[in-house]
């Protein structure tokens, strides 16, 4: 899945994994073992193991947090400067949001649903990017890996993520989209929506800076 981010192209390593890569949600409650299992297992075969990982606890708030050090963060997005460090996030239906801004290297990736849009959890990435990095809102670059679509959605996640991307002085130029819908994708995505599991399972988006 990484075809999905050729849009990076050089300067950072980013994408997702499959269903069949097995479950890589980190949640209270959630089967850590297991996942961590599944997640070693894709990265060494994603060929990513420089890296360390600083992965999200999800809270579907608005939370980001500016991290240099790997480990398991209570927050929604996730933003770093450092090459060593890769940042996960978890979806099954949200937006995963992939930020970069090259001229600073520094990148974010944010979980975006209906509850952190509503809160603003694009603000609060964006935040982090501008005051800590010095971004610039007309140097990022932003891509939405695959999320549930506006037809099998009540909320058109899309349409509220890049108006509040405009809003804060990205433009629609510099916002690209997967156009994948995990609910279109049974073989390829665990979907909430449509798998309604009694335990969630999600896929791991990811993203690291290339020296
Ligand atoms: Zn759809």
């Amino acid at each position: 899945m990484k075809k999905i981010l050729n849009i990076f192209a050089n300067t950072v390593v980013a994408g997702i994994s499959e269903r069949l890569e097995g479950d890589m949600r980190i949640a209270k409650g959630a089967d850590l073992e297991l996942t961590q299992t599944n997640r070693k297992r894709f990265f060494e075969k994603s060929e990513l193991l420089g890296f360390e990982t600083a992965a999200a606890l999800l809270e579907h708030g608005e939370k980001a947090l500016f991290v240099h050090n790997p480990g398991i963060y209570e927050a929604d997005g996730l933003v770093t400067d450092n090459p060593k460090l890769l940042l996960t996030v978890t979806v099954a239906d949200c937006m995963p949001i992939f930020l970069l801004d090259s001229r600073q290297s520094v990148i974010a990736l944010a979980h975006a649903g209906r509850l952190g849009l509503q809160k603003g959890i694009i603000q609060e990435t964006l935040r982090l990017m501008f005051s800590r990095s010095g971004s610039r809102p007309e140097n990022i670059i932003c891509y939405f890996g695959p999320f549930i679509c506006e037809s099998h959605h009540p909320t058109n996640l899309k349409e509220e993520a890049t108006k509040q991307l405009q809003s804060q002085g990205v433009a629609s130029e510099q916002i690209f989209d997967a156009n994948l819908c995990t609910y279109e994708l049974p073989e390829d995505f665990f979907s909430y929506r449509r798998d309604r599991p009694k335990v969630p399972e999600a896929q791991v988006a990811f993203m690291g800076l290339l020296q």
